[in-house]
């Protein structure tokens, strides 16, 4: 491969750890990558909390990162929300914390003034906010977008995905306008924002082929499919990841970018 790796994502959930338990190898995997001049990041499309909460949580596993290495789907939304001109008052189907994020930048929740109807993970959802969600897009026929589009979150708990096709049971008029967390392009943006570098210098790490490596792939990226403890995908599957490592703590040698060619 010509081109030089600069960036490498990782996605993390069943990826970098699982139930909240780091899978062996990553606390030394990111002190090589701290070490190298290789850029990283984690990306996820969970929205029930911000970036910051997100750095804590990995610093507490006890991976040496800070703010910077982290991107959302709620930070992506921002950007959609942004290029759409959607905004400031949206009415928010999310948590709390998503929330406080989104009015930390500039978005308010609002019922009367809403704009939009947008959806996240979330995990605070009642009866009410499903009631005034579904007459804002069935009385005032305000566009839906949302965080991301996972059906189901690893747990198996309903996700944002769910709820879109809630909504649009409702009636045939209401359709998704926009979503901004992988695989779609606004999180791309983001990490275009973030990193500074072109879509082929970046390896997207990733223990889902229907998405990681489909993200990756739809944007030019390269792609590292990790099984950890999981089957290889069948045959012939597309798309076809650029590597497939049993596990993620084999990233530090055997398939360690400059290991793989790609530098
Ligand atoms: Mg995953």
């Amino acid at each position: 491969m010509g081109v030089a790796a600069r960036t490498v994502l990782f996605d993390l959930d069943g990826t970098i750890y699982l139930s909240g338990v780091l899978y062996p190898g990553v606390v030394e995997l990111i002190d090589k990558l701290n070490a190298s001049g290789l850029q990283f990041g984690f990306l996820t499309n969970n929205s029930t909390v911000g970036p910051e909460s997100y750095a804590r949580r990995l610093r507490a596993l006890g991976l040496d990162v800070g703010r910077r290495h982290i991107l959302t789907s709620a930070e992506a939304t921002c950007l959609m929300l942004h290029e759409l001109g959607l905004g400031p008052d949206l009415y928010i189907v999310g948590t709390r914390a998503f929330r406080r994020y989104l009015a930390g930048r500039g978005f308010r929740h609002s019922y009367d003034d809403a704009q939009a109807v947008l959806v996240g993970f979330d995990t605070e959802l009642t009866y009410r906010k499903l009631t005034e969600a579904t007459r804002l897009l069935l009385e005032r026929n305000l566009p839906l977008v949302a965080s991301h589009p996972d059906p189901v979150c690893p747990g198996p708990l309903p996700d944002a995905g769910m709820l879109l096709a809630y909504f649009q049971a409702a009636d045939p008029r209401v359709a998704v306008k926009a979503v901004a967390g992988k695989p779609h392009r606004w999180i791309m943006e983001l990490v275009r924002q973030r990193f500074a570098c072109a879509p082929e210098e970046v390896i997207m790490v990733g223990d889902r082929q229907n998405t990681d490596v489909r993200f990756a792939h739809a944007f030019g990226m390269r792609s590292i499919l990790v099984l950890n403890g999981g089957s290889p995908p069948a045959p012939h599957t597309q798309p076809w990841p650029d590597a497939i490592a049993p596990a993620i703590g084999q990233l530090i040698d055997a398939y360690w970018p400059p290991s793989l060619g790609w530098t």
